[in-house]
């Protein structure tokens, strides 16, 4: 999940084609250095590994994960290296410390030891890449559609918790940014964004990186780091948008939780009782951002009448928006049967343990089914810029945040157990919050908007209504009515 470091970004339309990604494994060795106490930390998994996680074809890879959100059009394939056995994937030993190591050395100056530590990295990998043949536009800078690098820094990723172990004793957090161009961050000298072939790299404004530590603590064991946050991070530099709650201020604010990479989804696992594996089976995103990246055209629907809604995760996928009597608000219908990257959802319920303790174990649902969403595309694009799409906190035009303001989320899921009074997450003692017994609508279920309540403004169905339409009346019906799995047919009927 994490900070974007000196990025801004919204969800922007992609071409539809593979990018180039460069995986960088980074060890640190300084000169003299005698211990791990001098910033030693060295890299113990091996290229094939990151290939397989990355570019492999078999199984949950970051290539079938994009492919499958994508039809097939866009993924991730490795950048050309000169003299390599593995595609795609670089190892490097750099002569310095571990940037973790020498943020202790220098407090405040984090951001200057991690941004000059990634230049250090870019410039070691130069011999290996012509990064001037990925400038497509002759620029003079690699953007996020011409040229990506994933760094995989040797020791432990913070995102897991900032415990060591006898091998792992620094670490980093997760991220996806962009260096300054010319200042050097904080001071630190080389802390800026790289002119390599005559190209620069991860330049603010015009390009990213994305970082991840090597291992995470997951389930209270150390494993590489999985498959989830990098596909989150990525998501980042090709400009996808966070949508899950950053501010944490109101208990079941609606969010897309699991049903969205950006929101928890990164955290998916087909065997969901096992903590360890989680995160290796990422979810799709939202439908809006799909939508909104070129991934998938949605089919409008603006009259009442039947409609198939085609799984996700096979080949006649669709996303269906129904439009409203606002022009920015709609409805889009997605099929997410339990298949594909969708094995990986699960719910989470409340148990009682040996002790008396109350604690809470996932298990993956038993069938699939149609989720609705809620988008609001007036609140997305005021708030994605400053990160605050979804956010509870208070929002201020100044500060970004903290005043008497509270806005709607923009993306939500209107899962099957509707919200309360409030429009918050009914809460029944059983499940944990936004990890509902059964969010999925299928055949026989109905659906009505107006039993779903704004967070912020707690009107029915909609945010805001146009003039001569009431909350009151206004109502869309969903009826389900044919129900084979891979596709399900429904009846729409709007009241205004
Ligand atoms: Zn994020």
């Amino acid at each position: 999940m994490s900070s974007n470091l000196h990025t801004a970004v919204t969800t922007k339309k992609l071409d539809m084609k593979p990018v180039p990604l460069l995986v960088l494994l980074i060890s640190f060795k300084p000169k003299d250095a005698k211990t791990w106490e001098d910033g030693i930390q060295m890299i113990s998994t091996s290229k094939e590994y990151w290939y397989n996680v990355c570019f492999g074809d078999e199984g949950y890879t970051l290539k079938n994960f994009y492919k499958e959100m994508s039809g097939g059009k866009f993924y991730f394939e490795p950048a050309k290296i000169l003299g390599t056995d593995i595609p795609g994937v670089l190892e490097v030993t750099l002569d310095i410390p571990h940037p973790d190591r020498m943020t202790k050395d220098s407090p405040g100056k984090s951001h200057g030891n991690a941004f000059y530590c990634i230049a250090e990295a870019l410039k070691k990998a130069d011999p290996y890449i012509d990064f001037s043949h990925y400038d497509i536009d002759n620029g003079g800078y690699l953007s996020s559609d011409e040229f990506n690098v994933l760094l995989i820094h040797a020791g432990y990723d913070i995102s897991g918790g900032k415990d060591t172990n006898e091998d792992l004793h620094w670490g980093v957090f997760a991220n996806c940014g962009s260096l300054p161009e010319s200042m050097d961050q904080d001071g630190v000298s080389g802390a800026h964004a790289p002119n390599l072939d005559g190209v620069k790299l991860c330049a603010f404004g015009k390009g990213c990186y994305t970082l991840v530590g090597e291992y995470r603590k997951t389930g209270g064991q150390f494993v590489p780091h999985t498959l989830g946050t990098i596909a989150h991070e990525l998501g980042h530099s090709i400009g996808f948008h966070d949508v899950y709650d950053y501010d944490k201020k109101v208990v079941g604010w609606p969010l897309p939780y699991l049903f969205s990479l950006m929101g928890h989804g990164n955290y998916g696992n087909a065997e969901a009782s096992n903590e360890v594996l989680k995160g290796t089976v990422p979810q799709h995103l939202d439908p809006f951002q799909k939508i909104r990246s070129g991934f998938i055209e949605p089919e409008i629907v603006n009259d009442d009448g039947e409609y198939v809604i085609h799984s996700i995760s096979g080949e006649n996928a669709n996303v269906i928006r129904i439009n409203t009597p606002d022009p920015k608000e709609y409805f889009l219908l997605e099929n997410r049967q339990l298949a594909g990257f969708s094995k990986g959802l699960y719910r989470k319920r409340y148990v009682t343990n040996e002790n008396g303790e109350q604690t809470e174990i996932s298990e993956n649902y038993e069938k699939g089914g149609v989720i609705i969403w809620h988008i609001d595309e007036d609140i997305f694009d005021k708030y994605s810029v400053i990160k605050r799409t979804n956010s509870s906190g208070f929002y201020d035009p100044e500060f970004e945040c903290e005043t008497t303001l509270r806005h709607d989320p923009g993306i939500v899921t209107l899962f099957k157990n509707g919200f309360d009074e409030n429009g918050l997450l009914k809460n029944d003692g059983k499940f944990v919050l936004g990890y509902p017994e059964d969010p999925f609508f299928r055949g026989g279920d109905v659906f009505n908007s107006n039993v779903y309540i704004s967070a912020a403004t707690h009107t029915k169905s909609l945010n805001s209504f146009p003039n001569g339409i009431s909350q009151d009346t206004y109502n869309l019906r969903i009826e389900f009515i044919e129900d084979n799995g891979d596709e399900i047919k429904i009846r729409v009927t709007q009241t205004k």
